[in-house]
């Protein structure tokens, strides 16, 4: 450590600083409020006014420190006061003077300094205002600038109060002066005076009295006696003229005095005049007897205007008056010295805020008898300590409002602040980090990198942006840090979690990749029909590029003539349950060829969730077009090609049969059976294959119409009325009578299929009961779930009118329940036969599928009747399925949904038909 020397004029400079009067004085306001604005402006905790004492510092001001005072040895102002300039020390541990200093060393742990020297206008540095801070920093040059300014308005403060001193010192000695002389020469006069007057007067009437008794007056002047009245007379003008001698004498003092007086008036005058604050001087009452041009420049009042004015009635605000009469009404010594602020109004009507130090000059009797009062016009700097708070206050606005982790830091990575983020917890606890550095905080990789891009920063004074990534409570986090140039070699970096955004950006990026690699054709539509976006597959399908189609209508440029309103419709829409999402259309390409297409269009919606416009995604489906139209085609060829020789070959073995061409033995009567039963199911295959592929190709087109339910169930029974006599079944029915407009051939078909199957499957003697009946909710409709039990819906006649059948539903089954809503119409048909397995009841409705694989041989059939009547169902937008309990039958339900758009009527609902086929 290296001792400050003492500065070459040591001597006067202590002096002037005891002079100033301001050693172990209590703390004032004037100097607290520039110590706490340079420690904002600065950025540091502790700041304070320091003056150096002979072996000591003594600290008129601090904030951010407690002691008062400190040796003068280990003082880093005591360098400061060595130069005219401030004295700047960015990292004391690395400055060999303070390596070593107990200040350095312990606490306060001062790692940085700067202070500005007070220097008088004789060129005394009295002491510095400084700035210290426990970690290293260095300070911009605006920094310097405001402490430089504050430094000066110290050594103001300071020579203020010097002369402040000088004059209050001067004031009461002359007025003791004066006093004195005056007293003394009155006494005087009074007392010579008096006493030659009496001398004279006496002897003159004494022997006047005498003289006049005893003689004339002619005589009376020629005499002894008058001789000695003359002599006593002369005695006593001498007498008289030595006194008034010695009063003239004294007069003249007092002349001088005066003279002196006014010299030292006029003195004082001009240094009140030339002293940088305001000074006030009242007398007891409040009215001005001193009022300096500082007062007069500030106010705009001259002092001879305002001269023995009370100072309230022409200076203060309205509602300070009252108040500070108050104080003057009763002034007390003990009331000074004070300080105070506040405001005055100028003669514009301006009002500048001053910074009031007063003091009191008090009577012989200890009374106050002038109140001198010196100001400081602090209106600017309140104005811009206001606008530091408020500039202060924004920034912390801004920080608090700012999500990310903030870090100032030195380009060698030492931690000068730190604010945690809002968003993510950072790695160790923030309040261990000032100080630190990044290598002692940071992974070392990502300490290098940080590092790095932090001299890339200072050497191009461009912000650097870079992400990494990093484990944070096990989790791989995507990070972008910010570092922009904050100061010399200083940086601030922003650090902000992005992995949201990173995963965000990955699905777009990913969707996007997906939406351009896909064969479909996805575009985008506003909601006035314009195209907004254009996929390589739209490319594809269309041959318009994406720049091509931009801005264009969809409706126009893929000359939409189907469904064009359908479109718009559904694009302007604002209820989604009205779009239509799929259909199939033909559009035209740029070439002019027409394709079929397969479209789906969705609503598209912003993040409030308003409609912006619709996706269309279209499939071209030209070749499963033309795929389906030459299967037509084959079916067509092959139903023809197939059914004429089947049928010219049954008509050939009918004949065979009847005996007509010759009579066969009883071994070629059987082989002729096999054959034409052969026959009979190639022509059911034939039948079924040509009716699946037609069920399941464009031409599968349902003709619909109108018709009530119980004649189609007659009609089917009637249809097996033979089978079932055959058999030996009866057959019951039971229907509602309901309208239903559908394919009524269709559904013939189904229920021939399931009536049959029932026949086949059940033993003779038994019933199968064919019913049709309108749903019906009931209080207990359960909501449909998975793992719902199987259905228990009941069909069974109304018990409180015998005039129709209504479906109960009291339970649901999962896959059912959507077509189990009123205005369904349920179709069951229960056998009492063998029953299906558990795990067959769905397999059934698959191709080719049968329980049994004899059931082809034994009861005939192809395993087809099933697939077709779920086709023609579904078809009818229906849904049909079966349960069964082995050894006990079948039960096949059918739902189809009553066209509700068709009025039924009323006279057809009435009565339940019940017809009984008897075996
Ligand atoms: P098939 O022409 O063979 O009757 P289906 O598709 O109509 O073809 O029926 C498929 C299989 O389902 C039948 O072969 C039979 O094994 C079973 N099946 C259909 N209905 C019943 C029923 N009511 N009782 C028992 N089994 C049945």
């Amino acid at each position: 450590m290296t001792q400050a020397p003492l500065p070459t004029n040591e001597l006067a400079r202590l002096a002037a600083l005891h002079q100033c009067h301001i050693l172990n004085t209590p703390a004032e306001s004037a100097f607290d409020d520039i110590t706490r604005l340079a420690a904002h402006i600065c950025g540091v905790s502790i700041a304070m006014v320091s003056l150096v004492d002979a072996d000591r510092q003594w600290f008129k001001s601090k904030v951010g420190i407690e002691v008062n005072e400190t040796p003068r040895e280990i003082a880093f102002c005591a360098h400061a006061i060595l130069q005219r300039e401030i004295l700047i020390v960015p990292d004391a541990a690395a400055d060999e003077r303070f390596t070593t200093n107990l200040l350095v060393t312990a606490e306060p742990h001062v790692r940085f300094y700067a202070g500005v020297p007070l220097i008088t206008l004789e060129g005394h540095a009295l002491g510095t205002l400084c700035v210290i801070d426990r970690v290293p920093r260095i300070l911009s040059p605006e920094q310097i600038e405001g402490l430089e300014i504050l430094a000066r308005q110290v050594v103001k403060q300071l020579e203020l109060r010097r002369n402040l001193d000088a004059l209050e010192r001067s004031a009461v000695e002359s007025k003791q002066t004066v006093r004195k002389r005056i007293g003394f020469a009155s006494s005087v006069i009074s007392f010579a005076g008096i006493t030659a007057a009496l001398m004279a007067l006496s002897a003159i009437f004494y022997q006047s009295a005498i003289d006049f008794q005893q003689q004339p007056w002619s005589q009376a002047l020629h005499s002894d006696s008058t001789v000695r009245f003359l002599a006593a007379t002369c005695l006593g003008f001498v007498i008289l003229s030595l006194l008034f001698y010695l009063g003239y004498a004294e007069l003249q003092k007092r002349y001088y005095a005066e003279e002196t007086l006014e010299q030292e008036r006029d003195f004082t005058a001009a240094v009140l005049d030339t002293v940088g604050a305001l000074v006030l001087v009242l007398d007891a009452k409040g009215r001005i007897v001193r009022f300096n041009r500082n007062c007069e420049q500030t106010t705009g009042h001259a002092f001879a205007e305002i001269r023995h004015r009370l100072f309230w009635d022409i200076l203060l605000l309205p509602q300070d008056v009252e108040p500070v009469k108050a104080v003057f009404a009763d002034l007390k010594a003990g009331q000074f010295p004070n300080a105070h602020e506040n405001a005055w109004m100028t003669k514009t009507g301006e009002q500048r805020l001053i910074a009031w130090s007063n003091t009191a000059l008090l009577d012989d009797d200890g009374a106050v008898e002038y109140v001198i009062g010196t100001g400081i016009d602090i209106t600017e700097r309140k104005q811009a300590e206001n606008a530091l708070r408020k500039s202060e206050a924004t920034n912390r606005a801004l920080v608090e409002a700012i999500p990310d982790l903030m870090i100032r830091m030195t380009k060698d990575g030492t931690y000068l602040d730190f604010i945690p983020a809002k968003s993510f917890t950072v790695l160790k606890p923030h309040n261990e980090m000032r100080g630190r550095n990044i290598h002692e905080v940071m992974p070392p990789d990502i300490a290098q990198q940080r590092i790095h891009y932090t001299q890339k920063a200072l050497q191009t004074g461009e912000t650097q942006v870079y992400e990494f990534q990093l484990l944070r409570d096990d989790k791989a986090c995507t990070e972008e840090a910010r570092i922009v140039v904050s100061g010399e070699d200083e940086v601030l970096v922003m650090v902000r979690d992005i992995s949201d955004r990173k995963q965000a950006e990955e699905a777009l990026f990913q969707l996007a990749a997906i939406v351009e690699s896909s064969c479909d054709a996805i575009i985008g539509v506003a909601l006035d029909g314009k195209i907004t976006s254009w996929n390589a597959g739209a490319t594809k399908i269309y041959g318009y590029s994406a720049e091509e189609t931009r801005g264009r209508s969809a409706i126009v440029l893929l000359a939409v003539s189907t469904h064009s309103n359908e479109w718009l419709e559904m694009i302007a829409d604002e209820n989604p349950a009205q779009y239509l999402n799929y259909c199939e259309t033909q559009h035209s390409r740029k070439d002019g060829k027409w394709i079929d297409v397969a479209l789906t269009i969705s609503p598209v919606r912003d993040a409030a969730g308003n409609r912006t416009g619709a996706s269309i995604i279209a499939r071209d489906i030209s070749d499963r077009r033309a795929m389906e139209r030459m299967k037509d085609e084959f079916i067509s060829v092959v139903s023809h090609e197939l059914r004429t020789p089947l049928t010219s070959l049954k008509g050939s073995l009918s004949l065979l049969q009847t005996g007509q061409i010759g009579s066969l033995s009883a071994k070629g009567q059987r082989m002729l059976e096999i054959a034409f039963s052969s026959a009979d199911r190639l022509g059911v295959l034939i039948n079924n294959i040509l009716d699946l592929e037609r069920l399941g190709s464009s031409q599968s087109l349902l003709t619909k119409q109108t018709f009530d339910v119980t004649d189609l169930m007659q009609q089917v029974v009637s249809e097996m009325q033979l089978s079932a006599e055959k058999a030996n079944i009866a057959v019951s029915i039971a229907s509602a009578s309901t309208q239903l407009h559908a394919d009524r051939d269709r559904l013939v078909q189904v229920l021939t299929n399931l009536l049959s199957n029932a026949i086949k499957f059940s033993p003779p003697g038994t019933t199968v009961w064919l019913t049709a009946a309108l749903t019906q909710e009931t209080s207990e409709k359960s909501e449909p779930g998975v793992g719902a039990p199987n259905p228990a819906v009941t069909v069974q006649p109304n018990p409180s009118s015998a005039s129709n059948l209504t479906l109960n539903l009291q339970h649901t089954q999962t896959q059912h329940t959507q077509s189990l809503t009123p205005g369904t119409l349920l179709l069951t048909v229960k056998d009492q036969g063998r029953g299906i397995p558990t795990d067959k009841l769905e397999v059934i409705f698959d191709r080719f599928q049968q329980v049994d694989a004899s059931d082809a041989r034994q009861r005939g059939g192809t395993g087809l009747g099933l697939t077709i009547c779920r086709s023609i169902v579904e078809q009818h937008g229906g849904q049909i399925w079966a349960e069964s309990v082995l050894g006990k039958g079948s039960t096949f339900y059918i739902t189809l949904p009553i066209d509700i758009a068709m009025p039924r009527s009323p006279a057809l609902l009435q009565g339940q038909t019940e017809v009984e086929v008897k075996r």
